[in-house]
């Protein structure tokens, strides 16, 4: 089995997801969208095409509270309230829904975190990363300098015969858009070698 690379995105869904879908859907790349349960009661049209495009939903909470920002209580229902959302977008998609749906925590799940007894609670496991793109900071790099941290860690990774798991933003709390993402992995995907390799139907078919 060669190592897999996968492209996942938090914060979304946002004003530039519809214009990433269809830079995937060029490259048949299917990826894990995190969204926020905030984001897709607004933008149900634009997850329900996701899924349809083959590309799986996964909880990333409600509000994005920081850790340790909400009681447990509401931690857990945000969870909850983020599930029963990507499950309507599953249903309104008429795409049947995973056995279980993947769940990110905003922020990442640090050692000792104080929202580990939710999870257990929940009985949830928590999807990381490999790596962590700085395209979510103000202003973000250029595409350029993206898609040149991409094809590093994947070297880097492939090398050793690991796996890759990215964590990209496609949207943010504050609803901005993030044309540079979309642009790098537009140029990621468009690298000779990728159109038919590790990111081909976002498993190692290389
Ligand atoms: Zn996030």
């Amino acid at each position: 089995m060669h190592p897999s690379t996968r492209l996942s995105f938090d914060d979304g869904p946002g004003p530039s997801t519809p214009a990433l879908l269809d830079v995937l859907r060029a490259s048949a790349c299917q990826a894990l969208f995190f969204v926020l349960g905030s984001n897709l009661a607004q933008a149900m049209d634009v997850a329900t095409r996701a899924v349809r495009e083959g590309h799986v939903l996964g909880n990333h909470t409600y509000s994005h509270a920081r850790p340790g920002a909400v009681s447990d209580a509401v931690l857990s229902d945000e969870i909850e309230r983020t599930d029963a959302l990507i499950r309507e977008a599953y249903r309104l998609a008429g795409v049947p829904e995973p056995a279980s749906i993947p769940l990110r925590l905003p922020y990442g799940l640090e050692p000792q975190d104080v929202r580990s007894d939710v999870l257990t609670r929940l009985k949830r496991s928590h999807t990381g990363w490999t790596a962590i793109l700085d395209d979510w900071c103000r202003p973000p790099p250029s595409p350029h300098a993206l898609a040149e941290s991409m094809r590093r860690h994947i070297a880097d990774r492939m090398a050793l015969g690991l796996d890759v798991l990215f964590c990209l933003h496609d949207g943010s709390r504050f609803a901005e858009a993030r044309p540079a993402t979309v642009e790098a992995v537009r140029l990621l995907l468009s690298d000779p070698g990728w159109q038919t390799g590790p990111l081909a139907n976002g498993r190692g078919a290389g």
